[in-house]
């Protein structure tokens, strides 16, 4: 087993951070500390970076199907590896009368298997509740994937789910340790607001926001957290994106009910003005739920600082903006929701977070890779810097600004969300379980590098 030594590199926890230095041996950490006096086979001078565990994004979607568009796959996962991002988890639509097992089994080995370049686990999206179904989710477990998602928007959509759905999944997972995690926004309230829209003549991109405004996901967020109650089922809200309903989860909490959840890079530094941009460019930006105001977004960072949310993922979507978002050109409903943003999590926290002040490198990593750890079941071996533990490794060198443009990014469509943006610093090196796989910011790593990475169950923020 080749060992490589990381010399002189600020490393940065949780809790602390100090100029150390990082043993890796074979595929792990093997020791972490001041001064380690020790043989290596390589050892790389990390001086005047920030040594970070690599990120776990717990919100991907590399095969969301929209109206007859798909997002690029696995073969784009290095984009996440190049921004500084180890292990994804996608999310698998269970298949119409196929088991949820299966659903994710026969995905992983088509899409997955021996393409991607990140490690990866799935949660399954629960999109056909029969009783044979709900009966089946405490075998998630054994097979690694002990988490859940349910959507409650996108009304006549076949991922859609009522409250039975959710009520009955909640009621069976928690006695397993399966998280049910939801996507919260009113689907009933949004299909009229968006009859409303369309029939005023707003067929364009900002259509979309004016159909999902904050009170629509408040609402949602506000019953989801209910329905856990009443299962007393700890819950997690994917995608918090505005105060209202971020006030509701707080409320849950400080009631010292199970309820957590996360935000997404796009929403804590784009707002919605992005959708009134001529000529469909608005259309790279629908999302859902929809962009907000900087209101929400300070509210947001504040809510990170608190805790009431505890991660930030991307919700990557990778939809080209010439094929995929234009079948929406005459109707906003009919574009494709969602955004890339998988490579460029880290730099924009850097820069938006760490570099404008509002949140700490220790809470960074927190968000960027601890608590997803946690959250996911995946503590045992990713999102910490510690001897045992995988060695995935990021060494961002904080010198520099650069601005971002899609040039640089290996997610395959052709628009990035934060075009145009500054960035502070870069992603100098990764290495994925003791591979150097990214080196002077440049992705040198393999097709099928990345391994699947059981999960087990509730993640530690529930205890
Ligand atoms: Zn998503």
């Amino acid at each position: 087993m080749s060992k490589t030594l990381i010399k002189n590199g600020t490393i940065v926890t949780t809790s602390n951070e100090f100029v150390g230095d990082i043993l890796i041996d074979g595929e792990k950490i093997a020791a972490v500390g001041q001064n380690l006096d020790v043989a290596a086979d390589e050892v790389i001078d990390a001086s005047g970076e920030y040594v970070l565990p690599g990120g776990i994004d717990q919100h991907v979607h590399f095969s969301f199907t929209f109206k007859g568009t798909c997002t690029r796959g696995f073969e784009t996962s290095n984009a996440a590896v190049a921004g500084g991002t180890t292990t994804v988890i996608e999310f698998v639509n269970q298949v119409k009368d196929k088991g949820l097992i299966e659903s994710i089994e026969n995905y992983r080995k088509e899409k997955a298997d021996g393409i991607a370049m990140a490690d990866y686990a799935f949660h399954i999206v629960m999109t056909d509740p029969r009783p044979e179904v709900i009966d089946e989710i405490p075998s998630l477990v054994e097979a690694g994937y002990p988490t859940m998602k349910l959507f409650m928007a996108y009304k006549g959509q076949f991922f859609h789910a009522d409250d039975e759905a959710i009520l009955k999944a909640l009621m069976k997972a928690k006695d397993c340790g399966i998280t049910v995690m939801v996507h919260a926004e009113n689907a009933d309230a949004v299909d009229i607001l968006e009859k409303r829209n369309i029939a005023l003549g707003h067929t364009e991109p900002f259509g979309h926001v004016l159909s999902r405004p904050p009170m629509v996901e408040a609402e949602a967020t506000a019953r989801a957290i209910h329905l856990a109650k009443i299962a007393e089922a700890p819950i997690y809200i994917v995608h918090v994106t505005c105060k209202e309903a971020l006030e509701e989860v707080a409320r849950a909490r400080e009631a010292g009910q199970r309820v957590c959840g996360e935000t997404c890079t796009h929403y804590l530094t784009l707002d919605a003005s992005n959708l009134a941009k001529p000529d469909f460019e608005g259309a790279k930006y629908v999302c859902s739920p929809a962009l907000r105001t900087a209101e929400h977004r300070e509210a947001l960072w504040k809510g990170l600082n608190l805790g009431t949310i505890n991660a930030v993922s991307s919700d990557h979507c990778g939809f080209d903006w010439a094929h995929d978002k234009h079948v929406g050109i005459d109707d906003f409903r009919n574009i494709p929701n969602g955004a890339p943003g998988l490579q460029n999590r880290l730099a924009v926290l850097w820069t938006y977070g760490v570099e404008a002040g509002r949140i700490t490198r220790q809470k960074l990593v927190d968000l960027f890779a601890a608590s997803p750890a946690r959250n996911a079941g995946l503590d045992h071996r990713k999102g910490f810097l510690s001897a045992g533990y995988d060695a995935d490794i990021v060494l961002y060198d904080p010198r520099g600004k650069s601005v971002i443009t899609n040039a640089d990014m290996l997610h395959g469509v052709d628009y990035c969300s934060y075009e145009g943006m500054e960035q502070i610093g870069h992603v100098d090196k990764v290495f994925l379980r003791g591979q150097l796989a990214v080196k002077d910011g440049k992705y040198i790593g393999e097709k099928g590098q990345g391994e699947f990475i059981p999960r087990k169950p509730f993640g530690t923020m529930y205890r």
